[in-house]
């Protein structure tokens, strides 16, 4: 019987996994946009991963979930019951507001401002997209044409999904506001003195430029003709946890390999350059918060840190925060994952709109609400860049400065990061209030030890 009976199982679970594949590679082209009530929210969720959906938002709090389906995955949906509360396909098939900026918009925009204001504002080309699009980045500080190593980076990039219209004007509100406010406003001036501020405010040109051509709910970059997913390309832990997908056709397609994408390549060398201490990547939509890790159940090593300013940044505009598989699922091969692992980046998602609004809200109604309501997430941020941690760099008798860490202990004694000196000697390590010692290391070797205590404000750090 007990055979039997496994044998059952195992048919039904082989008959479901080849039928939602045999569906998957059927049919490629999406065109209806639905809300789903999940029961249970946490595992629906799951569900609609396991299905290679193309979720596009959530309201978390009512349970409900958006995703944009084929013909034949909506017959899925209804076949597994799940509680259809909406039809929105109209919404999917809107154009898109021409107020919205294009990639040559972008283009002139940051000319114009660099033009207006030379002494603050510079123009940067930090890469090509495969059709053959520039991908711009603003550098705000000032004596905006060096390289100041006494100032730390913080960086804010904008639209790695190309449908998600709304997150390019965040980016270019933040310049805008802080080339205009310059002069008048003390605390804005001190943010650009003291600070490197990068703006990347459209990443996947290629695929906006689809978005104008007609395609309104494109997400990936265009390459290969089926594109991929950029925020799933990302070279740490890529493909790892189900949090991306090996179909061509899907809305999180990883790609072909790790870092393959002339956009995460450009975004990646662009932080490798300037070792932001802070990053923002902007979404939309759902108004959440989210930071690494992607995959279930991980954490980041100093989510003390990490998870506290997250949930500042979140409270300072009524976002939730958490991490992608607490708010949403299991993400791999995100940009957020890679900058902290890689370069000890303290880096956020903010997914801005909620699903009322959706991907492209009328412009006139929503733009100014969403980018004013967002300036308070982003000057959180940048108020912490002064605020508890400690800074300095190695001079000149410490040669070749990327060969040390500094090793920081709690009150405990316990390791709490093994922070790498950057190339340039400079150090700038956030941290909570509270009693920590720091060991300067080359390799195993302890050249020299401080012990201090944290408040609310930053120190300097020498050694
Ligand atoms: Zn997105």
């Amino acid at each position: 019987m007990l055979k039997n009976f496994l044998a059952l199982v195992l048919l039904v679970s082989f008959a479901q996994t080849s039928f939602a594949h045999s569906h998957k590679f059927q049919e490629t082209d999406r065109s209806i946009y639905l809300s789903i009530k999940l029961d249970n929210y946490t595992k629906g969720m799951k569900k609609l991963q396991s299905l290679d959906l193309d979720v596009t938002g959530i309201d978390k709090r009512n349970s409900i979930a958006d995703v944009f389906v084929t013909t034949e995955q909506f017959k899925v949906l209804q076949e597994m019951d799940f509680n259809i509360i909406l039809n929105k396909s109209n919404k999917a098939m809107k154009a898109v507001d021409e107020e919205y900026k294009s990639p040559s918009e972008i283009e002139s925009i940051l000319k114009e401002w660099e033009r207006s204001h030379s002494d603050i504002a510079k123009v940067f080309v930090i890469g090509q997209s495969s059709e053959g699009r520039n991908i711009y980045a603003l550098k705000i500080s000032d004596n905006v044409s060096t390289r100041e190593t006494s100032e730390s980076a913080v960086l804010f990039n904008s639209m790695h999904h190309a449908r998600e219209v709304m997150s390019p004007e965040v980016g270019l509100d933040i310049i805008e506001t802080l080339i205009t406010k310059y002069e008048s406003d003390l605390k804005i001036k001190s943010y650009v003195d003291s600070n490197e501020i990068w703006i990347v405010p459209m990443l996947n040109v290629d695929g906006n430029a689809k978005v104008w051509s007609g395609s309104s709910m494109w997400r990936k970059n265009t390459n290969y003709g089926h594109g991929v997913d950029i925020n799933r390309n990302y070279p740490h832990l890529w493909g790892t946890c189900n949090g991306s997908s090996g179909w061509t056709w899907s809305s999180t397609y990883r790609g072909p390999s790790a870092g393959s994408e002339p956009e995460a390549q450009a975004l990646m060398n662009l932080v490798k350059d300037i070792r932001p201490v802070f990053n923002i990547s902007y979404h939309a939509y759902s108004e959440i918060i989210i930071y690494p890790m992607g995959c279930n159940g991980s954490r980041t090593q100093t989510k003390e840190v990490v998870e506290r300013i997250g949930k500042e940044i979140g409270k300072s505009i009524d976002y939730e925060a958490g991490t992608a598989w607490e708010l949403l699922y299991s993400v791999d091969g995100s940009d957020i994952d890679w900058m902290y692992n890689a370069y000890q980046v303290i880096p956020y998602v903010i997914e801005v709109n909620s699903r009322s609004e959706g991907f492209q809200p009328s412009y006139s109604k929503w733009r100014d609400k969403t980018v004013e309501r967002n300036k308070a997430a982003w000057m959180t941020l940048l108020d912490k860049m002064t605020a508890t941690g400690v800074k300095g760099r190695l001079d000149e008798t410490y040669p070749n400065p990327a060969n040390y860490q500094i090793e920081v202990k709690d009150s405990n004694g316990k390791i709490f990061q093994s922070y790498k000196v950057n190339p340039d000697g400079s150090y700038h390590i956030v941290l909570n209030e509270g009693k920590y010692t720091f060991t300067l290391l080359k390799g195993r070797n302890s050249i020299s030890t401080k012990s201090m205590e944290l408040g609310s404000a930053r120190l300097p750090l020498t050694f």
